[in-house]
């Protein structure tokens, strides 16, 4: 599980002290970490591909999955000959000639598939790089089963975080998380005791439209929104990028996933995107996570921890001159950041409301339904309507699900 170690005494080899060049990182794994990965298709699921390419030693792929791109899962099929490939979407299965894939690699049809070999015991990490709920049902096979979940999914955790953390707790599931702010504040933690912290500070890069004004913000388009200047993802969290929705739901999931009260929470603008996150100790010293913004990093990190491997990409040059800017975010322009703290704060079904309405509000936005300064206030509407419960079991979480996506298209009038 994530949580935080208490550790006082310094570890010299994780300091990188007299360590000799020659020094194997890798040395000492009895055979590589067997990965599943759902989502391969996906921005995550290619850069983790892309790891694994790079250490063979550590990582096996024995499971892909794809909802769509069938070219592209073949393709991944033969190059990695993993044991499963799964095809969620049965619907456009029957586009896919089985033929074309390697006779030692099965495909199943069906999402139900996930959930079995997520609990398989010829699994060890689950990369969970499905996008919005419906990574959640094969997220918390794995974390039931007490595997490591290295967790890009954030949706999952913004809409039933209480619930997967109780069940890591008793499976003794390790989540790892992908998401770069998250990763960095994971790595900064291990500064200090878990009791010594002060407060935690995500960064986020302010997305394509930071300078914007309120007028500006009413005419964005749609390929404006899905042009992000740092980071190429999906179309669902490049626009969330865009809206800053993205940092309230990073909010949620930090809340969660290190058991934060969230008025230790704090959003910082960094335009440039190398400090991936900090924290802050009682004492007032700040630890901050920077590398250049390249997924490959915290992805591997999930794999490697406690170990580090050699770099995924090319070391920073700092002989370059570079500066680092910050500034606090706009409420005013921006206001899914003070919705995130909100929803934090409240709990309950306060977050799979706000993620369900969002990923409605997001799809209405790409179809040019709603405009894009509509987004956040569509989705306080529907989380101001919606029946809160403190303590929703697994089914409640589902049935809000479904209320806030049908609400959400009510409102849009679709
Ligand atoms: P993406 O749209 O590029 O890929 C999504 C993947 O999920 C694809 O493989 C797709 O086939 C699969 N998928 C889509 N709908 C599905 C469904 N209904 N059932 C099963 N599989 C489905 O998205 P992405 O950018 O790779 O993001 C994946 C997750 O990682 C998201 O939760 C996102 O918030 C998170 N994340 C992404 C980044 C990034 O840099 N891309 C960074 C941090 C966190
Ligand atoms: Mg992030």
């Amino acid at each position: 599980m994530a949580r935080q170690v208490e550790t006082s005494t310094p570890n010299h080899a994780a300091l990188g002290v007299g360590i000799e060049p020659s020094y194997d990182p890798m040395r000492g794994l009895a055979r590589p970490h067997r990965v599943a990965l759902f989502g391969s298709t996906g921005s995550i699921g290619r850069s983790t591909l892309e790891v694994a390419r790079a250490s063979p030693a550590a990582v096996k792929i024995v499971a892909l999955s794809a909802h769509s791109q069938w070219d592209e899962a073949i393709r991944q099929a033969h190059v990695f000959r993993p044991r499963w490939l799964v095809v969620t979407r049965p619907d456009d299965a029957r586009q896919l000639d089985a033929s074309r894939l390697p006779s030692d690699v099965q495909l199943l049809i069906g999402p139900e598939h996930l959930e079995m070999i997520a609990a398989s015991d010829e699994v060890d990490i689950v990369v969970s790089a499905i996008v919005g709920l419906a990574g959640l049902r094969s997220t918390w096979a794995a974390v039931q089963s007490g595997k490591r979940v290295a967790l890009a999914n954030k949706e999952t955790l913004v809409a039933a975080g209480g619930l997967i953390m109780d069940l890591a707790e008793a499976s003794q599931a390790e989540i790892i998380p992908v998401d770069s702010e998250h990763c960095a504040v994971f790595q900064a933690m291990r500064a200090g005791r878990r009791s010594e912290l002060r407060r935690v500070i995500l960064t986020a890069s302010g997305g394509p439209f930071r300078s914007l004004t309120l007028a500006e913000l009413q005419q964005v388009s749609v390929a404006q929104a899905l042009a992000h200047p740092v980071w190429q993802m999906g179309r669902k969290i490049t626009v969330d990028s865009a809206t800053m929705m993205n940092k309230a739901l990073e909010i949620i999931e930090a809340r969660w996933l290190f058991g934060l009260d969230p008025a230790q929470i704090e959003v910082l603008v960094h335009p440039q995107s190398i400090v991936h996150s900090m924290v802050e100790f009682l004492d007032g010293s700040v630890m901050a996570q920077m590398s250049p913004p390249d997924m490959r990093l915290p992805i591997q990190y999930a794999l490697s921890y406690p170990a580090r491997w050699p770099a995924p990409a090319e070391s920073w040059n700092l002989q370059v001159p570079f500066s680092l800017d910050f500034e606090p975010p706009d409420y005013e322009r921006f206001p899914a950041i003070p919705l995130g703290l909100e929803v934090a704060r409240a709990g309950g079904t306060a977050g799979v409301v706000l993620n369900a309405a969002n990923e409605a509000a997001v799809a209405g936005f790409l179809d040019e339904k709603i405009g894009f300064t509509e987004v956040v206030p569509a989705c306080r509407a529907v989380l101001d309507a919606h029946d809160f419960e403190a303590q929703p079991s697994l089914e409640r979480i589902y049935a809000q699900d479904q209320w806030a996506r049908e609400e959400m298209d009510r409102w849009i009038g679709a």
